[in-house]
């Protein structure tokens, strides 16, 4: 079993017959309210053909008491009789293994770890372990804070106690600062996961990242340009009167209206024309990266021998009226090219704490000594 790179995951595709090449989608409240509220949902999301699984929160994990909690077993006595109609699979939130026991007696087919669950190596183990002795397909969403190596961490103990039809779901993380979306998608941690397990099927919940359901078609077509493999959607039949994440949830006809207009990219052309000009724009590319690089290690260089100056001279290294000369000077000059002011920012300061870095060195360079 290679761990390291989690191969032998099989692709989403392979894992239910009633799965196809298309994006998968699962869909439904955020909680079980009612049977009327979960035999609603199944009706109306059956008649969306991306649309292969029921999802529903039996069991909630609320930040505050006293909010709704979830319906507990009796919201599984109704998911199956919407399986029994609509021939939808079902898909609910696990949180230990007793709720792991009760969802299969139910014949729940695939259950996901939620981002407050993930965020503890105990509870994983533990579900992990009791996961050993079955074969339900998992699906693990990102822990609430952006640490990539918990999710991965939860993921390979999945992996190890046997889960091949195992899958990531990316929902966002906690904003630290104020925010449009409830969590920050932070779609650079999406893309490294990606990028060091590219067997690893991933899906993406727009519904929790956005918050609001305004954003939810902007943040699904953005994921499906990240070729994700699936969405995970909150749908409700009445989303305001909705007992948990009522902002967020859109009715099945909504969603049915939004797969309309989502469009498909693919991973590549065969076209040679567009093949042509990739190749030449990405030389153009590759060339300028270079540069780029060039550039930087000349900076570094110059860094340097101020850094030796500076130690000569016995002066500090951050000189605050350089450095805010330095950074409206670029900004300036960043604005007329027509480059991102944040971004700008954000590189320049990178830039900035490197050549402090360096420059410390310098200053502490054989210091004991003397
Ligand atoms: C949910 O899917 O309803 C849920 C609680 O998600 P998360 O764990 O991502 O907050
Ligand atoms: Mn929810």
């Amino acid at each position: 079993m290679d761990m390291k790179h989690l191969e032998g995951v099989l692709p989403i595709k392979d894992w239910f017959e009633e799965f196809d090449e298309e994006l998968t989608l699962i869909s439904g409240p955020c909680s079980a309210e009612s049977k009327e509220q979960v035999i609603e949902t199944a009706r109306a999301l059956s008649g969306i053909s991306q649309v292969k699984a029921l999802r529903a929160g039996i069991w909630k994990p609320r930040t505050r008491p006293g909010s709704f909690e979830g319906i507990g077993e009796k919201g599984l006595e109704w998911l199956q009789q919407a399986k029994q109609e609509t021939g939808l699979l079902l898909a609910v939130e696990i949180a230990s293994p007793g709720h792991l026991e009760l969802a299969e007696k139910y014949g729940v087919d695939m259950v996901w770890l939620g981002a407050r669950t993930i965020s503890n190596p105990f509870s994983v183990q533990e579900i992990a372990e009791k996961l050993r002795q079955t074969d339900i397909p998992v699906l693990v969403k990102n822990p609430v804070h952006p640490d990539l190596s918990v999710w991965i961490g939860a993921l390979e103990r999945l992996y190890q106690s046997g889960i091949k039809r195992l899958a990531a779901v990316h929902r966002g993380f906690y904003p630290c600062e104020p925010t449009s979306f409830r969590n920050v998608p932070r779609w650079e941690i999406l893309i490294e996961l990606k990028r060091r397990y590219p067997h690893l099927p991933v899906l993406c919940d727009p519904s929790h990242i956005a918050g609001h359901r305004a954003y939810i078609g902007y943040l699904s077509q953005k994921a499906l340009d990240l070729s994700v493999d699936g969405l995970m959607i909150e749908t409700h039949p009445h989303p305001t009167k909705a007992l948990s994440d009522a902002k967020q949830q859109i009715t099945p006809r909504e969603l049915k209206i939004l797969m309309g207009k989502l469009e498909k990219r693919y991973f590549s052309s065969e076209n040679p024309q567009f093949k042509n000009s990739l190749e030449s724009l990405r030389e153009k590319i590759d060339r300028l990266d270079s540069q780029i690089l060039d550039i930087l290690a000349q900076r570094m260089k110059l860094v340097k021998e101020i850094g030796q100056y500076k130690k000569k001279n016995q002066v500090t290294i951050l000189q605050m009226e350089r450095w805010q000369d330095i950074l409206n000077s670029r900004l300036e000059l960043g604005k007329k090219l027509g480059l991102n002011k944040t971004f700008l920012h954000q590189l320049l300061e990178l830039i900035h704490n490197e050549s402090i870095q360096k420059q410390t060195k310098i200053m502490n360079k054989n210091r004991r000594k003397d």
